[in-house]
Protein backbone atom coordinates (compact mmCIF):
# COMPACT_ATOMS: atom_id res chain seq x y z
CA UNK A 1 0.00 0.00 0.00
CA UNK A 2 1.10 3.68 -0.65
CA UNK A 3 0.77 6.88 0.96
CA UNK A 4 3.11 10.36 1.43
CA UNK A 5 5.47 10.22 3.75
CA UNK A 6 7.72 12.39 5.06
CA UNK A 7 11.71 12.37 4.34
CA UNK A 8 14.65 14.25 5.57
CA UNK A 9 17.59 13.91 3.69
CA UNK A 10 21.54 14.56 6.03
CA UNK A 11 21.31 18.04 4.26
CA UNK A 12 18.42 18.95 6.13
CA UNK A 13 16.05 18.61 2.43
CA UNK A 14 12.25 18.05 3.43
CA UNK A 15 10.55 15.91 0.78
CA UNK A 16 7.28 14.31 0.69
CA UNK A 17 7.16 11.31 -1.63
CA UNK A 18 4.02 8.77 -2.72
CA UNK A 19 6.00 5.79 -1.73
CA UNK A 20 5.06 1.92 -0.07
CA UNK A 21 5.53 1.45 3.39
CA UNK A 22 8.99 -0.46 3.41
CA UNK A 23 10.86 2.48 1.59
CA UNK A 24 11.80 3.98 4.98
CA UNK A 25 14.35 5.80 3.46
CA UNK A 26 15.71 6.90 0.07
CA UNK A 27 17.74 9.06 -1.93
CA UNK A 28 17.50 12.97 -2.21
CA UNK A 29 17.45 15.24 -4.88
CA UNK A 30 21.18 16.17 -3.19
CA UNK A 31 22.24 12.63 -3.38
CA UNK A 32 22.44 12.62 0.35
CA UNK A 33 20.18 9.90 2.24
CA UNK A 34 17.16 10.78 3.16
CA UNK A 35 15.01 9.06 6.07
CA UNK A 36 11.38 8.71 6.85
CA UNK A 37 10.94 11.05 9.42
CA UNK A 38 7.16 10.51 11.89
CA UNK A 39 5.75 13.77 11.30
CA UNK A 40 2.78 11.67 9.97
CA UNK A 41 1.79 11.47 13.46
CA UNK A 42 1.98 15.05 14.22
CA UNK A 43 -0.06 16.13 11.36
CA UNK A 44 -2.67 14.22 12.14
CA UNK A 45 -2.76 15.49 15.55
CA UNK A 46 -2.63 19.52 14.00
CA UNK A 47 -5.65 17.82 12.05
CA UNK A 48 -7.37 16.87 14.79
CA UNK A 49 -6.79 19.88 17.39
CA UNK A 50 -7.86 22.08 14.51
CA UNK A 51 -10.97 20.42 13.42
CA UNK A 52 -12.47 19.48 16.79
CA UNK A 53 -12.82 23.27 18.66
CA UNK A 54 -15.63 23.92 15.58
CA UNK A 55 -17.15 19.73 15.68
CA UNK A 56 -17.22 20.66 19.38
CA UNK A 57 -18.92 23.42 19.06
CA UNK A 58 -21.43 21.98 16.40
CA UNK A 59 -22.47 19.43 18.66
CA UNK A 60 -22.89 21.67 21.53
CA UNK A 61 -25.33 23.77 19.30
CA UNK A 62 -27.41 21.15 18.05
CA UNK A 63 -27.34 19.07 21.52
CA UNK A 64 -28.23 22.53 23.25
CA UNK A 65 -31.58 23.36 20.51
CA UNK A 66 -32.73 19.36 20.93
CA UNK A 67 -32.87 19.86 24.50
CA UNK A 68 -34.79 23.01 24.37
CA UNK A 69 -37.19 21.93 21.98
CA UNK A 70 -37.69 18.71 24.35
CA UNK A 71 -38.09 20.94 27.35
CA UNK A 72 -40.71 23.04 24.93
CA UNK A 73 -42.68 19.70 24.18
CA UNK A 74 -42.51 18.54 27.20
CA UNK A 75 -44.22 22.09 29.00
ZN1 LIG B 1 19.10 16.70 0.23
Amino acid sequence: MKRFYDYVCENGHKTEKFVVYEATNLKCECGALANRTLSAPAFKLEGWSGSFPTAHAKFGKSHTDKLKSEQKLNS
